[in-house]
């Protein structure tokens, strides 16, 4: 199975993405994700990317792609892939279906503006690619992942001021996308407001009908 995950940022695709790829056995590239290790690495694509990253901009087409290009030619996705945050802009899904991509669906976790901004303010992120928040998901014990046990820490792009910005590229530039796969009947629209096993249990339900 290969998905696309699409959402505002703070819709939840990372948290959905980790239940998925754990149910299908399939890997995730968050090209957020990478995007992040790269500046932490100090690469050459750590470098171009910073600045984009810290105002909410989209970094340019050509890095994304690339990263995608790259991972789409190993072995780990060969069974199928799920990708969080890429595309987010035309011209990317359009270089997506140009490297034989082959997507299956594309779900859309819906999420209202004004939640997004409540969520994002609680949000709280581990290395390891898990996702809480402080009240709708909080780890078991405060600031500490369940999973791996490495301290939970805010992203520095989950600010008011980025958090807007971020906002509205995703409505100029992400959401007409949508209607680029509603045109090849492969989007699903989940709603994505209301408590995390829901949430996913609606999901499922949804790639339940592309599986049969
Ligand atoms: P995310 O972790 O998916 O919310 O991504 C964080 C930031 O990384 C975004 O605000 C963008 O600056 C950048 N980014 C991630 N994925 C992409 C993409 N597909 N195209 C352009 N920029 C991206």
């Amino acid at each position: 199975m290969n998905l696309i995950l699409m959402g505002a940022p703070g819709a939840g695709k990372g948290t959905q993405a980790v239940k998925i790829s754990e149910k299908f056995n399939i890997p995730t590239i968050s090209t957020g994700d990478t995007l992040r290790r790269a500046i932490a690495d100090g690469t050459e694509m750590g470098l171009k990317a910073k600045s984009y990253m810290d105002e909410g901009k989209l970094v340019p087409d050509a890095v994304v792609i690339g990263i995608i290009k790259d991972y789409l030619a190993t072995d780990a996705c060969k069974n199928g892939f799920i990708l969080d945050g890429f595309p987010r802009s035309l011209p990317q899904a359009e270089a997506l279906d140009a490297m034989g991509g082959n997507i299956d669906a594309v779900v859309s976790i819906d999420v209202a503006d004004d939640v997004i901004v409540e969520r994002m303010s609680g949000r709280r992120v581990c290395a390891c690619g898990a996702s809480y928040h402080v009240r709708h998901n909080p780890p078991a014990v405060a600031d500490v992942c369940d999973k791996c046990g490495s301290a939970l820490y805010t992203r520095a792009d989950d600010n008011a001021e980025t958090v807007k910005n971020r906002l509205q590229t995703y409505h100029d530039l992400t959401e007409p996308i949508a209607e680029y796969y509603n045109a090849k009947g492969k989007l699903i629209r989940v709603d994505g407001q209301g408590a995390v096993e829901d949430i996913t249990a609606r999901v499922f339900a949804a790639l339940e009908s592309i599986e049969a």
